[in-house]
């Protein structure tokens, strides 16, 4: 993944004028779908990205079923026309891993053992992509599951940080994810700290990992913040409609 371009200048100005620190816009929406039972639709940097939850609800086939709690079913899609090569249609190697690391993610803060014998299903749509998708998957999710009222110990977040020549940045765009030399996607549970998802492509030392992961960390807790805001805003539009 090494390369000679240059992403960061010495004065630590980024191509797209960030600062090594600085995230990419955010915007987020939530109940945007009305036949689901939460969604929300989310807007990072270039990526835009739809989620919709639907349960709990009974899991069929019944062999699927746990007694004890609920599963989690992620599915992460990413559209043909999302990226500059048309990809094709339908699962492949890397959907169907970001699925089983979001739906391990999400399950550890989904209030399972309430539901036994139940599924949530969380669709995660990626519509325009530009590096960060599973990130912004899994942070339009934890907004759609508290759309869905779903009970959850806190609300999922993500954001990943990196190295770029040799310098440790925080969300990569799709250049810095390209041609930087490592990538580190990083879930938590923005209350209590939990690593809900962490993983690395590239290499860091041990010194980059941990300037890195707490800058990761660092950036959950902002991007956190946006999410509280989207949802209050929902609900407190609700609120004024049934005040009316
Ligand atoms: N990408 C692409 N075609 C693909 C998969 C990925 O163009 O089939 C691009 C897309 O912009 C994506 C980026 O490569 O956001 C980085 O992909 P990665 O696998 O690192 O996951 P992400 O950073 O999106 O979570």
């Amino acid at each position: 993944m090494k390369s000679d371009i240059e992403l960061i200048t010495s004065e630590g100005k980024r191509l797209d004028g960030r600062g090594p620190e600085d995230i990419r816009k955010i915007k987020i929406e939530a109940g945007v779908l009305h036949r689901a039972d939460g969604s929300c639709y989310l807007e990072w940097g270039g990526n835009k990205v739809l989620v919709a939850v639907y349960g709990p609800r009974e899991a069929v086939p019944r062999h699927t079923q746990n007694p004890l709690r609920a599963i989690v079913q992620a599915r992460y899609n990413m559209a043909a026309f999302s990226v500059e090569d048309r990809k094709r249609p339908g699962p492949d190697r890397r959907s169907v891993e970001i699925s089983k690391v979001i739906s391990e993610a999400l399950e550890k803060v989904i209030l399972t053992e309430q539901f036994p014998r139940a599924t949530v299903n969380v669709n995660i749509e990626v519509l325009d992509a530009e590096a960060g998708t599973r990130c912004a998957g899994l942070t339009a999710a934890g907004v759609a599951l508290i759309d869905a009222g779903i009970p959850m110990r806190d609300i999922p977040v993500a954001i990943a940080a990196g190295k770029i020549n040799g310098q440790v940045v925080l969300d990569l765009g799709k250049e810095e994810d390209n041609f930087g030399d490592a990538d580190l996607p990083v879930a938590i549970s923005p209350r209590t700290g939990e690593v809900l998802l962490l993983q690395m492509d590239g290499h860091l030392t041990v010194d980059e990992f941990n300037q890195a992961f707490d800058l990761a960390v660092k950036g959950c807790h902002a991007v956190s913040e946006i999410q509280k805001k989207a949802v209050m805003h929902k609900y407190q539009a609700i609120a004024a409609e049934v005040q009316e």
